[in-house]
C-alpha cells in the first residue's frame, strides 16, 4: 500500500491542500484532519474571492436593472447559469434553475409535479437508503393528493435490490427518486439501469446528487435523466445554492411553485401570466453571490477533473478501507461493491457519539449519528453510525491519523 501513496496520484496534492486556507488551521492544537466532507465540503480561495470580489466591485440586483453594477451582477448570475448547465451537460440554459439546495430542488419537484400529475391512487417510488429530504417532500404530497410512497429495499451490503424495483414498476406510479450515492453507506446506485427500467414504463426519474456531484462526472443526457438536484456547498461552493436540472419537457409542464417577483411575464389584479423557463421557478430576488460563488466553485473542480478526481479517491477509499479493516472489532455499515465518498462504520459496542468527541478532540473532524437516514439506522439496528467522508483534498496521512484516533479512543472507552 506504501506504493499506492506516491503513484498514480493524478495532481499535486500539496498544492491543492494550499488553495484551502482552513486546511491549514489547527483543532484542539492537533493539524485539522477534515473527513465531514459529505455534510459540506471546503471551500478553496477562488470561490472566497469570487464572493469577495462581487461585494466590493458589483454587489447589484439581477435582471431588472439597466445600470453597469446590475448588468455585471446578471452576468455573473447567468454565466453560474451556464457554468452548471455546462458541468452536467445539461442540453439548454433554460434547464437548469437555481434554488436553495438540494432539499429546496426536491421540495420544488415533489410540490410542482404533483400538482400536475399526482391523483389518488398513484404511487412514487423511492429506496430504503434516502436521506430525510428525499422522504419527507414525498410523504408531504402523497398525503395531499391521495397517492402511496413505495420503497425499494436493500439488502445487507447496503445495495438496492433490483428484483423488488422490479416489482414495484406499474402504470399507476408516477415517479421514481432515489439517490446517485448514498450519503451514509457510500454506496453507488446503478442509477443507468434504474432509469432505463422506468423509462421502459414512461415513469420519470429524479436523481438526488448532493452526494454524486463532488466525486462522479455527471452527465444528464447520458443518464437521460428526468430531474437532478445537487446543493452548492457539496461540491466546493456557498451555503443556499442549488442546481435543479429537469427536461424541458417536464419542466413547462408543471406549474411554478412559488410566486412573486422574477416568475412573471405580466401582472394584473385579475391574471397572472408566468415567465418563461427557467425564471418560472425563481420566485424573487436570487442568491446571486451564491451563484457567483459555485460558479466558481465548479470552474475549480473542472480545472481539477472530475475524472482525476475521482481516480484518486478510489485510490483513497480503497486504502481507508484496508487501514479501517486492521481495527479490531470495527464494522462497516454498508458494504456494496460500488462505494464513493463515505464510509461509516461502528466499533464494538462504543457509541459512534463518544468515539466522535474523542476523534474531535485529537482534531479529526468526522460526523457521528444518523445522517438524517434514519429509516438506514432502523434497517440496520444500530442507533448511528461513525462516517468518514472524503474528498480529493484529503491525503493517506490523513486516513493514518484517523485509523491512530479510533484505535486511541477504543483503547480509552472499551
Ligand atoms: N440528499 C443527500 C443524499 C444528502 O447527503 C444531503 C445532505 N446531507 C441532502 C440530500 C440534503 O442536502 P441540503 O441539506 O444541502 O439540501
Amino acid at each position: 500500500m506504501e506504493k499506492l501513496k506516491s503513484i498514480d496520484i493524478p495532481f499535486d496534492i500539496h498544492k491543492i491542500r494550499a488553495e484551502f486556507p482552513i486546511l491549514q488551521t489547527e483543532v484542539h492544537g492537533h493539524p485539522l484532519v477534515y473527513l465531514d466532507n459529505a455534510a459540506t465540503t471546503q471551500k478553496p480561495q477562488v470561490v472566497i474571492d469570487s464572493l469577495v470580489e462581487y461585494y466590493t466591485q458589483y454587489n447589484s440586483n439581477v435582471h431588472r436593472g439597466v445600470h453597469h453594477l446590475s448588468q455585471l451582477a446578471t452576468d455573473g448570475f447567468e454565466a453560474a447559469r451556464r457554468t452548471a448547465q455546462q458541468y452536467i451537460n445539461a442540453g439548454s440554459e433554460s434547464e437548469i434553475i437555481f434554488t436553495k439546495g438540494t432539499t429546496d430542488g426536491i421540495n420544488l419537484v415533489a410540490q410542482s409535479f404533483a400538482k400536475a400529475f399526482l391523483k389518488p391512487g398513484d404511487s412514487i417510488i423511492i429506496s430504503a437508503m434516502e436521506h430525510h429530504s428525499n422522504i419527507v417532500p414525498w410523504q408531504i404530497v402523497c398525503q395531499q393528493y391521495g397517492a402511496e410512497l413505495k420503497v425499494i429495499p436493500m439488502d445487507e451490503n447496503g445495495e438496492l435490490i433490483l428484483s423488488e424495483y422490479d416489482k414495484l414498476l406499474n402504470d399507476r406510479v408516477r415517479l421514481v427518486s432515489l439517490p446517485y450515492v448514498s450519503n451514509s453507506l457510500g454506496t453507488v446506485n446503478p442509477v443507468d439501469l434504474i432509469i432505463e427500467k422506468a423509462h421502459k414504463s414512461d415513469i420519470p426519474v429524479l436523481l438526488d446528487s448532493a452526494q454524486a456531484i463532488q466525486h462522479l462526472p455527471i452527465d444528464v443526457q447520458k443518464l437521460d435523466v428526468d430531474f437532478l438536484v445537487f446543493s452548492s456547498h457539496k461540491v466546493f461552493g456557498p451555503t443556499g445554492m442549488g442546481i435543479l436540472y429537469g427536461k424541458e419537457k417536464w419542466l413547462d409542464l408543471m406549474p411554478p411553485y412559488q410566486g412573486g417577483g422574477e416568475m412573471i411575464k405580466t401582472v394584473t389584479f385579475e391574471k397572472t401570466t408566468y415567465n418563461e423557463l427557467p425564471f418560472k421557478f425563481e420566485a424573487g430576488t436570487p442568491h446571486i453571490e451564491g451563484a457567483i460563488g459555485l460558479d466558481a466553485a465548479l470552474k475549480y473542480t473542472q480545472s481539477i477533473g472530475l475524472e482525476n478526481i475521482q481516480k484518486y479517491e478510489a485510490l483513497l477509499y480503497q486504502y481507508a478501507i484496508e487501514q479501517l479493516s486492521t481495527i479490531d472489532s470495527l464494522r462497516f455499515i454498508g458494504q456494496a461493491k460500488h462505494r464513493a465518498g463515505a464510509v461509516s462504520m461502528m466499533v464494538g459496542d462504543i457509541h459512534p457519539f463518544d468515539m466522535g468527541e474523542i476523534l474531535d478532540k485529537l482534531g479529526i473532524a468526522v460526523r457521528t449519528g444518523h445522517h438524517c437516514t434514519e429509516p438506514v439506522m432502523n434497517f440496520f439496528k444500530i442507533p448511528g453510525t461513525i462516517r468518514a467522508s472524503f474528498s480529493f483534498y484529503n491525503t493517506f496521512e490523513e486516513v493514518d491519523r484517523l485509523v491512530t484516533g479510533i484505535k486511541r479512543a477504543k483503547a480509552m472507552l472499551s
